[in-house]
């Protein structure tokens, strides 16, 4: 509305903005901008009108034919960008991208989610979900090798952690960008940290998902130019053989109004029967949102037994050898935690993927089975098969196997993205396949 513009020019001049960057994300969830100076009079066209661009080189868009779209940006995600000078600054709005016909582009990830969220807004429902992006900070050596940049672990404080200083910096930085930040640590592995933040709708949690990886890695280069020193900030789900890998763990909850629809405080549980069936409708399709989940070839590397990363699909309330978790909290905080997310995921895609399960386990009422409560990395795969457990893909090859064969995530993704995410996917499989790595070397040479 015209007040709207009204609003965000007049919070632009009070920020000192010179320019405007548009953006908006690929296929593969990569940030893409254009940038253009600030002029108080054409804001109001920016926002009734968008701004047309030229679609053809951007991953998973569109063919050369037919190349022009248009970037329609969201007046409510304006945020000045915090590690950009604050003199002659730089804000950016996160865009949607539609058709010159005035219709959303459906190879928009944005809008897939969109969609998926209207369905559930049409049954009265709102969708919440609270990720947990974990990362590495790198050091890169003379060779171009990365290495932990510290060796501490789980919860360590200095000297032994060398991150508090980064993650000071960077929780304020967030908290400029308008991040509640709920919680910093260093995690497991040499060199991995978490910073939990608080989100609940799922189209502004994946937008934040977006700002939190790029801000992260900018400002972490910052630092590292200051300091002249190779830092490097890796989202990479797996980049040690050996430690814990980065996931993304995505808490979710289904909202009626304020009531919290996956609390049941008469059951014996206290969740719900919806709750067992949005987990019986993951666990239905988690083989095919595996591929958008962890859509890597590196992202298998940390799918496996050992790392508190997921391999089998099942749920459990306190084992973290499941797919999926249900943490003890009850009433309105009752939610699930879905385990196998990495950080190399869309989120727009993810979220979309992962609540359209959700919907097909609450629609047609999907049995989850029992909960598990063993450790399910000791069992042997004789056990597991008596107790009827299912493993994940275990490769980005199985996982978009299991993806084309799932037309109801196809459905969920549109025709576009599925098409294109599937040729993608096939042809980052054939690249990879065909490498020879130092493991083989060392191991084969002999022969
Ligand atoms: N890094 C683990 C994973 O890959 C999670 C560790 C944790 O947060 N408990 O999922
Ligand atoms: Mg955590
Ligand atoms: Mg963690
Ligand atoms: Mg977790």
């Amino acid at each position: 509305t015209e007040e709207m513009i009204a609003d965000v020019t007049s919070k632009m001049k009070e920020d000192n903005i010179k320019f405007i960057r548009l953006q908006f994300v690929d296929i593969n969830g990569y940030v893409k901008n254009i940038v253009i100076p600030f002029k108080e009079e054409d804001v109001g066209d920016l926002f009734t009108e968008g701004m047309l661009f030229d679609g053809s080189s951007i991953e998973g868009f569109v063919d050369i034919n037919e190349s022009d779209l248009v970037l329609k940006p969201d007046i409510r995600t304006y945020s000045r960008l915090s590690w950009r000078p604050e003199e002659s600054a730089v804000c950016r709005f996160i865009c949607d991208v539609w058709t010159p016909e005035g219709k959303p582009f459906e190879g928009d990830p944005r809008s897939i989610l969109k969609k998926s969220l209207a369905k559930i807004t049409k049954m009265g429902l709102r969708y919440n979900i609270g990720p947990e992006p974990e990362f590495f900070i790198v050091n890169i050596d003379e060779e171009g090798n990365p290495y932990p940049y510290d060796e501490a672990g789980y919860f360590d404080v200095e000297p032994l952690d060398k991150g508090p200083d980064f993650r000071r910096e960077l929780t304020f930085n967030l908290e400029e960008l308008g991040f509640e930040v709920e919680a910093s640590h260093h995690e497991v592995a040499p060199g991995q940290n978490e910073i939990a933040f608080k989100f609940k709708d799922a189209l502004k949690t994946a937008d934040a998902v977006i700002t939190f990886k790029q801000a992260i890695k900018a400002i972490v280069d910052n630092i590292a130019s200051f300091d002249q020193k190779n830092y490097q900030v890796t989202f990479m789900p797996k980049p040690f053989f050996g430690v814990n890998g980065s996931g993304m763990h995505c808490h979710q909850s289904v909202f009626k109004g304020d009531k919290n629809l996956f609390s049941n405080p008469n059951s014996d549980t206290g969740l719900s029967k919806d709750a067992l069936y949005f987990i019986g409708g993951l666990l239905k399709h988690a083989p095919a949102l595996t591929a958008i989940t962890n859509p890597i070839v590196n992202s298998y590397k940390r799918l496996v037994p050992g790392y508190e990363a997921p391999v089998y699909r099942a749920y459990g309330f306190k084992n973290r050898s499941t797919l999926i978790r249900i943490p003890a909290a009850r009433g309105k905080a009752t939610r699930i935690e879905y385990r196998a997310p990495d950080p190399s995921c869309n989120p727009y895609l993810a979220f979309a993927a992962m609540l359209e399960a959700g919907i097909d386990g609450i629609q047609n009422k999907i049995d989850p089975g029992d909960p598990t409560e063993i450790n399910i990395y000791e069992l042997t795969d004789e056990q597991r098969e008596d107790l009827g457990i299912k493993v994940l893909p275990s490769s980005l090859w199985e996982a978009y196997h299991s993806l084309e064969e799932d037309e109801y995530i196809l459905n969920a993704l549109g025709d576009h993205i599925s098409q294109k995410f599937l040729e993608l996917k096939y042809k980052e499989w054939d690249e990879y396949r065909v490498q020879v790595f130092g493991y083989e070397q060392r191991k084969y040479l002999d022969i």
